[in-house]
């Protein structure tokens, strides 16, 4: 039997989040597959798991990622994990997952700690989809085309560096304006966590506010959007369906429209279109 590949997230500074599961595996595999074996030695140790350690970075990940593929061939299981968080999220992993995925091995994940879910659930943005925008580019003009790129109405969460988070945040207020939020996600569960909600017009005073507030690890949650029309369209449509089955036409569109915010015109000439297409039916 060919062994298993499990992706394990560990902590992102608090070493107590690491799962019952996690530490499980990382203690019956034959070996875990580090970013680095000198951080992730703290982690093991810290939790009593003395396992092989090997490393796999963005350096080495082809040939590592070969040697690790011979060694699930062979039977063994092994345990992918990064510095600090979900594997393969900004980290690397993903190419000796997609080589398990080819060779038909199973990959299993076992789910816990990452920056980006960890913010966007302290974030409070109303929404059922949002975007993982990743690092921005370090240059400046890089930096300014990649947002204009961004459309998004959804949130938009970014990991950062902290001797670029105020210039980055500098550029997310010239690109969406003062009023839009952004929730600022320092040091997350660590001593010196902080999470600020505000304005893009007060970020930079407040990672102006004192030296500290631009050292650790960001990540920065830009909130949501006004709704393109395209998008409130979509969902006046979807509302519409529904009215239309007990409402005529004029009042389902005006109930559509309040609803969604779309055009109430739009909305009633499909109505009519609607009506008309199942008259005739
Ligand atoms: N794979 C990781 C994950 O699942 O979150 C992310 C790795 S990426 C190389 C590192 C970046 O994640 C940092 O530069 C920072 O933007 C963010 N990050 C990691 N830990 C964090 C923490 N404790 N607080 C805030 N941001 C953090």
């Amino acid at each position: 039997m060919p062994g298993i590949l499990y992706v394990v997230a560990t902590p992102i500074g608090n070493l107590a989040d690491l799962s019952a599961r996690a530490i499980d595996v990382l203690r019956s595999v034959a070996v875990v597959a580090c970013e680095d074996t000198r951080t992730s030695r703290t982690l093991l140790s810290q939790h009593g798991i003395a396992t092989r350690r090997f490393a796999l970075h963005e350096h080495n990940e082809r040939a590592a990622g070969a040697q690790l593929i011979a060694e699930l061939r062979a039977g063994k299981d092994v345990a992918l994990i990064s510095d600090a968080g979900t594997p393969a999220l900004s980290d690397p992993g993903a190419l000796l997952v997609e080589a398990a995925h080819r060779e038909g091995l199973r990959v299993v994940p076992v789910p816990g700690p990452s920056a980006a879910l960890a913010a966007f659930s302290a974030a409070g943005f109303r929404s059922g989809r949002w975007l993982f925008a990743g690092f921005l580019p370090a240059t400046r003009a890089a930096r300014r085309k990649a947002l204009e790129a961004i459309e998004e109405a959804a949130p938009v969460v970014f990991y950062e560096a902290p001797h670029r988070v105020a210039d980055t945040v500098a550029d997310l207020a010239v690109r969406f304006g003062p009023g839009r939020e952004i929730v600022i996600a320092r040091e997350l569960t660590k001593k010196f966590e902080e999470i600020a909600r505000l304005p893009l017009g007060e970020a930079q005073g407040w990672l102006q506010a004192g030296p500290h507030r631009r050292q650790g690890e960001f990540v920065l949650v830009l909130g949501p959007g006004e709704a393109r029309s395209g998008d409130a369209l979509a969902e006046g449509t979807r509302v519409l369906a529904v009215l239309l089955d007990a409402l005529p036409a004029s009042e389902a569109a005006r109930l559509a429209a309040r609803i969604s915010g779309a055009p109430r015109r739009d909305l009633y000439r499909i109505a009519l279109e609607r009506k008309a297409r199942a008259g005739s039916r």
